[in-house]
């Protein structure tokens, strides 16, 4: 059985560790300026043992900052991601922004920015998509690509143990139960994934952000971050169907989700940068349908 522990160094970042008797997996890897922390937190938890896996949902600089101190602590450790994330890792105006975002989120938690972040390579030493099956620690583990939050935003689904670690893309849970919409370039496919998700209806599932949910808290959480999904893609047609112009709409959506652990830990810069962009592809997408 795959214990799910919490890794993350820094809170706003989360990573988690799975472990069992034969694997050790690691889903995300946190914050760049963090990154030590982090090490030690896994580090504590598998004693002499090595890491597998380390299982990117997507390219986010919350997710993937603190992949080159992984690498380092456990170099046999096989990093995995999306073709596409890939190719996002390669552009240096793409490391710029989450450099930047990273030293944000340092200054919100009170710590210091990481003064190597993002000058090193990230080593995706595999890339995936839809369908591909990956086999290690005693696990197979089913690729699925559910974009919607970035085009690179995959699932894993450990089979033996009807476990999905599932992608942003549904929406993150705040502690309250609530969730907060994570579209960013697809509206579309973010409500395919949730419907995918709920349709295999997994025993356990990692939702990113918050941790695990077990039978009836699966379906509940798949059926509110439906909910906030459409609520929130209303809540951007009927603002710009009024006439509003893209800074009232972001004033507006920002109001409406800019709530609760969301706003203690996520820093305005990463929360205003995804919901302009989301804004800005829902009412082109929408325009070019119409
Ligand atoms: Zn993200």
């Amino acid at each position: 059985m795959l214990n799910i522990i919490p890794a993350t160094g820094s809170i706003g970042a989360e990573c988690f560790l799975l472990l069992s008797e034969n694997g050790a997996f690691l889903a995300d890897t946190g914050y760049a300026f963090s990154a030590e922390a982090t090490v030690q937190n896994i580090a504590r938890a598998l004693g002499a043992r090595s890491l597998d896996l380390i299982l990117l949902t997507h390219s986010h600089y919350d997710h993937v900052g603190g992949l080159p101190a992984m690498k380092r602590a456990w170099p046999g450790a096989e990093a995995v991601a999306h073709h596409y994330a890939k190719e996002v890792f390669a552009r240096p105006g793409a490391k710029r922004v989450m450099r930047s975002l990273d030293a944000d989120a340092a200054h919100k938690c009170g710590e210091r920015a990481a003064r190597e972040a993002y000058t090193e390579a990230f080593a995706v030493d595999r890339t995936v998509g839809e369908g591909d099956v990956l086999r290690a620690g005693g696990a197979s583990i089913c690729v699925m690509e559910m974009p919607g939050h970035t085009k690179c935003s995959v699932s894993y689904y450990f089979q033996e143990e009807d476990l999905l670690v599932l992608s942003e893309t549904a929406g993150v849970m705040l502690k309250t139960g609530e969730v907060i919409p994570a579209f960013i370039v697809s509206y579309d496919a973010t409500l395919e994934a949730i419907a995918r998700a709920e349709a295999m209806a997994p025993r356990r599932m990692l939702v990113s952000h918050s941790g695990e949910l077990r039978g009836g808290a699966v379906t509940e959480y798949l059926r509110a971050a439906r909910a906030a999904t459409q609520t929130a893609a209303e809540l951007v047609l009927t603002e710009h169907a009024r006439g509003k112009d893209f800074e009232a709409i972001c004033a507006a959506y920002t109001e409406k989700f800019y709530i609760g652990s969301c706003r203690e830990y996520q820093p305005p810069e990463a929360f205003l940068l995804n919901t302009r962009a989301m804004i800005a592809r829902l009412i082109a997408q929408t325009e070019t349908r119409l």
